[in-house]
């Protein structure tokens, strides 16, 4: 048997790592002409924690993980208001919670997947046909591929997504907010930041600041945005929104390289994911946004999802038809806990934010932690549990 996979992100991999270790011939395409080191910060646990387990990937992800000790709401000077003990978090999934960057997840697929596995940069789909028994793809680099299953996993705004369901509009719910992410190397700032994740304790906005290894530091943010579409001048938006939060947004906005990471914050909401021989992955098929705070745990653990569907099914059509049957109803949780969690995120006004400030010294009474730390999610976000 023979897949083709559309996106080389953390889907893509773990589709390409479950199949090729099924006994399938794996071709990965991907769109960037080179792996991708970009990225943010990300708690890895849940059910892709266990699937990276099956494929001995724990060791490998903790050499790469960072040792984020705390969580802290700091003011516009950067003293802490609030704290959160990581460990506390991570002691309520058994200490299977990982603080790893996106890229480094990415790497460690990388690194396990077979010799035999091909991966292609800067290559994608041309034309495509769509039969009962197979795909045939013409690629951007002029080669032809037959093969009996295509996997998109081009992520929330999948263009394969689009030839074959329809536009993107019919499937992303918005939930209201942007989000940003970028890198760039700060000793200072980084000394000053230590082994914290320090997050904004504003209104409307969030902007979260960790440091990396080598001096970098990292920045993310969220902010509420009644306007789904995305600004021409991504930089100058963050400028505009978030240069008077004070303590290290300034200097960091400074920093901020012209290729930000920029997005809405949505869901995708498909009826179906499968289409003939195609069927759709990770965040093209169920984004659960970052909100839920388990997309990259969900696209690992639907990877391995598939490929057990498809080794126990008699042909491909019936094993694509139990992957949706089984694990659709697992995946909608975290998309309702996602929503759930949109309004906590961000507080709207001075009351929701007095408010978080009175669960988060609650937080400190045995008990409530695991109650209202669902609510709170991002980077304290261990508790959506499966
Ligand atoms: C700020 C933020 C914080 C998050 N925090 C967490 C967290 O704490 N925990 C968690 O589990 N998840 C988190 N997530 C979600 C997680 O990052 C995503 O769910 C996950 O990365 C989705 O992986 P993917 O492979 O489906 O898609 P993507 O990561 O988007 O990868 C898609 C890949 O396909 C490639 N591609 C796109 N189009 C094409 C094409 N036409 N042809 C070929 N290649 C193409 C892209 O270049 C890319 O390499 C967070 C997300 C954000 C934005």
């Amino acid at each position: 048997m023979k897949a083709v996979i559309s996106g080389a992100g953390i889907a893509g991999l773990s589709n390409a790592r479950f199949l090729a270790g099924a006994g399938w011939d794996v071709v990965v395409l991907e769109r960037a002409p080179a792996r991708r080191r970009e990225g943010y910060m990300m708690d890895f646990f849940g059910p892709g924690f266990e699937a990276a387990e099956a494929l001995g990937l724990i060791p490998r992800l903790r050499e790469l993980a960072y040792p984020i000790d705390r969580v802290a709401y700091i003011d516009k000077r950067g003293r802490a208001r609030a704290t959160l003990s990581y460990e506390r978090f991570s002691r309520m999934v058994d200490g299977r919670l990982l603080s790893i960057m996106r890229p480094d997840l990415e790497l460690a697929l990388l690194e396990s997947l077979p010799g035999d596995v091909q991966l292609r940069y800067s290559t994608t789909i041309d034309t495509l046909r769509n039969n009962d028994d197979g795909v045939s793809l013409t690629l951007s680099d002029g080669t032809e591929e037959e093969a009996d299953l295509l996997i998109s996993a081009e992520g929330i705004h999948s263009e394969l997504r689009s030839r074959i369901f329809g536009p993107e509009e019919d499937y992303l719910r918005y939930l209201g907010y942007h989000t940003a992410a970028f890198i760039f190397h700060d000793p200072a700032l980084h000394a000053e930041t230590g082994a914290r994740f320090s997050l904004t304790d504003t209104i409307d906005r969030q902007a979260g600041i960790y440091g990396l290894r080598g001096g970098d530091v990292a920045i993310f943010t969220v902010h509420r945005a009644n306007d789904r579409r995305l600004p021409n001048n991504p930089r100058g938006e963050l400028r505009r929104r978030y240069a008077q939060l004070g303590w290290f947004m300034p200097r960091a906005l400074e920093q901020c390289p012209p290729e930000v990471y920029y997005d809405q914050v949505a869901q995708i909401i498909m009826p179906q994911w499968h289409s003939g021989r195609v069927v759709l992955a990770g965040d093209a098929a169920h984004a659960v946004s970052l909100l839920a705070g388990q997309g990259a745990s969900l696209a690992v653990a639907g990877a391995q999802e598939l490929a057990r569907e498809l080794a126990s099914a008699a042909d491909i059509s019936t094993g694509l038809d139990n992957y949706e049957k089984n694990w659709r109803p697992r995946l909608e949780v975290h998309q309702q806990a996602g929503r759930r969690a949109a309004s906590w995120f961000v507080p709207s006004n001075p009351l929701w934010l007095g408010v978080r400030r009175l669960v988060l010294r609650l937080m400190a009474v045995p008990g409530a932690d695991r109650f209202f730390s669902g609510r709170l999610v991002g980077k304290t976000g261990a508790k959506v549990k499966p």
